[in-house]
Order: structure tokens, then sequence, then C-alpha cells
């Protein structure tokens, strides 16, 4: 599934391409996706410039110059690419738009949990995929006051896990700042230290910067626009090494379940106690 980092980095990759190009029309092939996408969806676009396109959480917001902004989610398997206009389209691509001497851009999803809506630009912030997301991690306003402010008796894991708390985390690098900051999952949330909170924050902004500069993480088929994997599955140090020795410790990796999602943690360096 594509968390922040690599929604980040096709962000990073589509920009320079198509800023300040104009959409000239666009196709959709497949309408049934998470929602269904309506026939016009995209017509009050065309014609108009792309003026920037930001990213909330793991939502890609395209601004053009008519005010109006397109919001598209990748779901599980959503993918955003180039390609030439004469290339044949692959299976699964389900909207394809043209823009002005530039690559054709398509979206592709087996699974169809991808979600594409156009707002008005005013409208935005009351979307209601938006206006619930928690402040963004990469962000100054994401502090240790953000995660000792919530209330409730939950597992650091499940808080970071939600999207009301933080924007976008994804359970890969929940992981692997777990990890980072020696805090282990299960640990109730109103019982970290405000030292425990410092370190955590600090480790989600560096586990996020470093996928980013990395080009995301690919384990199965996640590529960034340009088709390129991102290379930070290199540097994972505890997603998906179950029973491999802890690379601070040694001691062997555990993996756990918690609501449906795998935990992985050392024993040693993250004590539940
Ligand atoms: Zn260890």
């Amino acid at each position: 599934m594509p968390e922040l980092p690599e929604v980040e980095t096709i962000r990073q990759t589509l920009e320079p391409v198509l800023h300040g190009h104009r959409l000239l029309s666009s196709h959709i092939y497949e309408c049934r996706l998470r929602w269904t996408l309506p026939d016009h969806l995209f017509e009050s676009l065309h014609g108009a410039l792309l003026l920037k396109i930001t990213r909330r959480g793991k939502y890609l917001l395209w601004h053009f110059d008519v005010g109006r902004v397109m919001l598209v989610h990748l779901g599980m398997s959503g993918r955003l690419g180039m390609a030439t206009p004469r290339e044949p389209l692959a299976p699964h691509t389900h909207v394809t738009w043209e823009f002005s001497d530039s690559p054709l851009i398509y979206y592709r999803d087996p699974r169809r949990f991808g979600m594409i809506d156009v707002v008005n630009k005013e409208r935005l912030n009351e979307h209601p995929r938006l206006q619930l997301l928690g402040v963004e991690p990469l962000s100054l306003q994401f502090t240790p006051k953000t995660l000792c402010q919530v209330s409730g008796h939950r597992n650091i894991k499940t808080v970071l896990m939600d999207h009301k708390v933080v924007a976008g985390l994804g359970n890969i690098y929940v992981n692997e700042a777990l990890f980072m900051a020696g805090i282990h999952p299960q640990r109730q949330q109103c019982h970290l230290t405000k030292a425990e909170c410092t370190l955590l924050v600090e480790s989600i902004k560096s586990v996020l910067t470093r996928a980013i500069e990395q080009g995301g993480t690919t384990l199965r088929d996640y590529r960034d626009a340009r088709g390129e994997p991102g290379f930070f599955s290199l540097s994972l140090q505890v997603y998906g090494r179950e029973n491999e020795p802890c690379l601070k410790c040694q001691t062997p990796i555990r993996r756990s379940v918690q609501s449906g999602r795998s935990t992985y943690f050392c024993p040693q360096c993250q004590n539940l106690h």
C-alpha cells in the first residue's frame, strides 16, 4: 500500500513535469473505484492550467487555475504514472489525463480502492476525506504535544496509525519509528514519558525523511511516477525481519498482529515495561 513517503515521491516526480501545463483532455475507462467517478468529473478542468501539486496525508492535491482542485488517493494498489501517448494502455488503467507538451498521465489500480474527486478550492478543507485528518508528520505542527494530548487508553501503535491524530503514517514507518525510539508498540500511549514522546516524534520525522530521500519503499509493486522502485526497503531495521537478529542487540525480531496489521519489534530494545 503506498504510504506517505511513496505518495510524496510521486508528487515530487510529477510536479516538475506538469506544473504550468494545461489539461487538454481526460478519459475515464473504469468509473468503479472506491467511489464511482461521475462521467463529467474532470470537465471543469479541461483547458485549465495546473499550478501545483501538493500533498495532505496520503492525498495528492492538484491545484488548477480555475479555482478547482483534483484529489487523488491511491488506495491499496493505485499508481500514477507517465506514458507516451502512443504506448498501449496497460491493464487496470482506469483514467488518463492529457496535458499540453507532456507525457500521458495514467491512473492504474488493480484493486480499485483508490479515489479521485474534484472540488472547489474554497471547500477543500471541508472535503469529507480531508477534514478529519490530523497534523502532517513532517510539519512543525507535529510535536511531542500532539502525542501527549491524545486522550483515551490506546496503545501507541494504534494511536500512530490513527489518521485523525497524525496524517498518513503507514504500518511500515510506524514499526520503524517505534524501533528507532526504543518504544514497545503495545505500550499505553498515556504512559509514555515526555522524553519518549520527543524521541518518537524525532524518529517519525527521521524515518519519513529518509524514506522520501530514497524514493519510498518497494515491497511488492510500488513504483514512482517514472516507473522507478523505491529503495528504502534496503534500510528497513525491523519491518519484515521476523526471527532475524536485531541490528542493535542481535535478539531475534518478533512479529505480532495488532488490529490486523503486522507489528515487528525487538523484545530487548523495545521493552514493554
Ligand atoms: Zn534489539
